[in-house]
Order: structure tokens, then C-alpha cells, then sequence
């Protein structure tokens, strides 16, 4: 996913382009891009998170991983079926 929020880590700090300012979500409904502006916000969050418990800093011993944009983006996508297998495993 190209780049269309920031997490300022050291400033608690996450934001979020405009969708509706971009000329590739002009022609999206609300809800296409409310969807995607949640996909951005749960990208950033686990930015902050891997900030947070320290990874962030650690990664860069070893390749940058948790700055790895792919690899956020996974938990990105993936995030709200995790959770819900979690909940259906009744591991929460
Ligand atoms: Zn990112």
C-alpha cells in the first residue's frame, strides 16, 4: 500500500491523508474509502505499537522488520480477521 498516513511515534502522533483529496479515491463511494481510511489508521497503529514495545528501534539490527512495509501491511489486512478468529477461538 502506498504511503497515505504517518505515525510521528515520538509524538504519539498518527495521521491520516484526506482520502477525498486523491485524485485514485475521487471516484470511490464513502464507504470504499471510510474502509480504506481504516485500513490506513490500523497500518499506522501497528506502527506505533511495534514504537511502543520497543521493536521499532530493534529492527534495525536486523534489517529493518518492523519498518518492513509489507510486512505492516499484512497485519493491516489482517488484523480484523485475527481478531475475529481470536474471538471465535475464544483466545480473548
Ligand atoms: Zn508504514
Amino acid at each position: 500500500m502506498k504511503t497515505q498516513g504517518l505515525c510521528i511515534c515520538h509524538e504519539r502522533k498518527i495521521i491520516i491523508v484526506d482520502l477525498l483529496k486523491l485524485p485514485e479515491w475521487a471516484d470511490s463511494s464513502e464507504y470504499v474509502r471510510k474502509e480504506g481510511e481504516k485500513e490506513i489508521l490500523r497500518h499506522e497503529i501497528l506502527h506505533a505499537f511495534f514504537a511502543e514495545c520497543g521493536l521499532w528501534g530493534s529492527s534495525l539490527s536486523v534489517c529493518a522488520w518492523a519498518l518492513n512495509e509489507e510486512m505492516v501491511d499484512w497485519f493491516a489486512v489482517n488484523a480484523p480477521k485475527i481478531y475475529r478468529a481470536y474471538q471465535e477461538a475464544g483466545a480473548m
